[in-house]
């Protein structure tokens, strides 16, 4: 057992409504000060196949239990996450380094209402029925079986339940492997389902790296949903490992989207929107990190972005007062520091930051941001996943459509404009699986949720959710004889 935080968490798998100990562990490390905080089991194939089997034995009675049935018992499960919304959120902020005040007045609700939410929803879906000359065509939504969730680091638990709570709403049996670098929280939720009544083996924890637990999970031929969210090329991985049992995928994955800044903005709320992409450290994969800003404002909007900025606070992310806290850790630091520096070296230049905080030193890097990249360079189309942000000007709506969809993502797209007019113009050319206008991370569990070419695919939320975790069936039933 470990203390993190003052709350115990226990090291081991989660199997079959056990603590589950393994032969080898690894070290969770808290991004706060790059202490080890716990000794985690490191799971293998071994107990990926005891997951599997203990979820493949649950599932038949699980499966049969009653839309009421499995609503009460989300509730249930939503009712002890309430309950330790403030545990949760210190072991969540000890284990990724996010901020305390976003953990607990925004993530950890949002944790039990991804259970409230999807509990309510399998209540009332349901299908219209179509009638082909009295023959009955009616719809349902069978459980599928057993469903392998993959989640990364940067929301740990909120990110699981989005995944967690359909699945088992739909009555599928679940086996969640949490990202190596924070697993605290999922081990804290296998608590909280036991307590609420879930029967055995209905949810289970493996814990370990990518290649050691992902790999089997995901190549396992009893695993009949793969849910995935985390990098391009891990899904990449996981398609291929997939393939031979024709698995199937929703991929939720990485992001470079835009904020587009028009001159007939409300230029205050482009900035704070502009600013809010330093949310998380840069850790979000909505994150619109290229700001594109008609050139005729584009001096004005600098100056007012670089002065909010400057009001930012970076520090230890338990301080209420914090705004920005550390990386997840050294390898992301550098890998963030690495982007920085090439881009650097192809001609950027750094309006603000451009390296670590020196003065808090440990994994705190500065909000960046970033002006006179090359058309193409490396920092205008990958992935940074830190707080790193580029300015570039456009002269014409045609061009700024084109800058915005010039990478081979699609995950988000950000607009400020005060024409509703060129808003509806401009986001129905828009390459993207969420476009926000004149607001930003609005999120609705009845909307659909992913991206567009490689930020993902499939859609997940409200009835996406469950055509995904279903095997939709079609019951066509000839008139009755009299
Ligand atoms: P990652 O792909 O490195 O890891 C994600 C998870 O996959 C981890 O649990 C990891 O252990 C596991 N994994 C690694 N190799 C595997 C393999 N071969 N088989 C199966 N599983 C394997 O991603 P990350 O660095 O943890 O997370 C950051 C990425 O996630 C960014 O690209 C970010 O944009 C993306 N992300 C996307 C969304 C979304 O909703 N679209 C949300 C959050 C993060």
């Amino acid at each position: 057992m470990a203390a993190v935080a003052g709350v115990a968490v226990e090291p081991g798998h989660w199997i079959g409504g056990e603590r589950v100990s393994a032969a080898g562990a690894f070290e969770d490390v808290s991004p706060i000060d790059e202490r080890p905080i716990a000794e985690i089991a490191r799971g293998g194939p071994g107990a990926v196949d005891a997951a599997v089997d203990a979820a493949r034995r649950a599932f038949p009675a699980w499966s049969r239990t009653s839309r009421e049935e499995r609503a009460r018992l989300l509730h249930a499960i939503a009712d002890g996450v309430d309950k330790r919304v403030e545990e949760l959120a210190q072991v969540e902020t000890a284990d990724n380094g996010a901020l305390i005040r976003s953990h607990r007045r925004g993530v950890m609700p949002r944790v039990a209402h991804n259970f409230r939410f999807f509990a309510d929803w399998l209540l009332r879906l349901g299908h219209e029925d179509f009638d082909t000359r009295g023959h009955i065509n009616h719809v349902s939504w069978d459980p599928a079986g057993v469903c392998a969730l993959i989640t990364p680091w940067n929301a740990p638990l909120m990110l699981a339940t989005w995944k967690i709570a359909p699945a088992l709403a739909a009555g599928n049996t679940v086996v969640l492997k949490p990202a190596e670098w924070t697993p605290l929280t999922a081990s804290l939720l296998a608590g909280i389902t036991a307590e609420a009544g879930l029967p055995d083996g209905v949810f289970n924890v493996v814990q370990g790296y990518g290649a050691e637990v992902g790999g089997p999970l995901t190549a396992h031929p009893d695993v009949r949903r793969i849910s995935f969210t985390g990098s391009v090329p891990t899904a990449k991985a996981i398609a291929a490992a997939a393939a031979p049992n024709l698995t199937p995928l929703s991929l939720e994955l990485g992001g470079k989207s835009p904020l587009l800044v028009f001159a007939d903005a409300d230029l205050d709320l482009a900035v704070d929107l502009a600013v809010e992409q330093y949310d998380n450290a840069g850790q979000v994969c909505l994150a619109a990190t290229r700001l594109l800003v008609e050139s005729s404002v584009a001096g004005e909007f600098t100056e007012r972005f670089l002065a909010k900025v400057a009001a930012l606070r970076q520090g230890d992310p338990r301080d209420e007062a914090t705004d920005i806290g550390p990386q997840i850790h050294r390898r992301h630091l550098e890998r963030v520091g690495g982007f920085v520096r090439r881009a650097m070296d192809a001609g950027a230049q750094a309006l603000l930051g451009g390296g670590p905080n020196e003065e808090l030193g440990g994994l705190y890097y500065r909000p960046t941001l970033l002006t006179g990249a090359p058309e193409g360079a490396e920092i205008l189309t990958e992935e940074v996943f830190g707080p790193v942000l580029t300015l570039q000007t456009f002269d014409t709506e045609d061009q700024a459509v084109a800058m915005a969809n010039g990478t081979r993502f699609g995950l988000a797209a950000t607009l400020a404009t005060g024409d509703p007019e060129r808003a509806r113009r401009v986001t129905s050319r828009l390459v993207a699986g969420t476009v926000w206008v004149n607001c930003f991370f609005v999120r609705d569990l009845r909307a659909p949720f992913g991206g567009a070419r490689e930020s993902g695919m499939g859609r997940e939320g409200g009835d996406w959710s469950f055509d995904f975790y279903c095997d939709v069936k079609n019951t066509v039933t000839a008139p009755w004889a009299r």
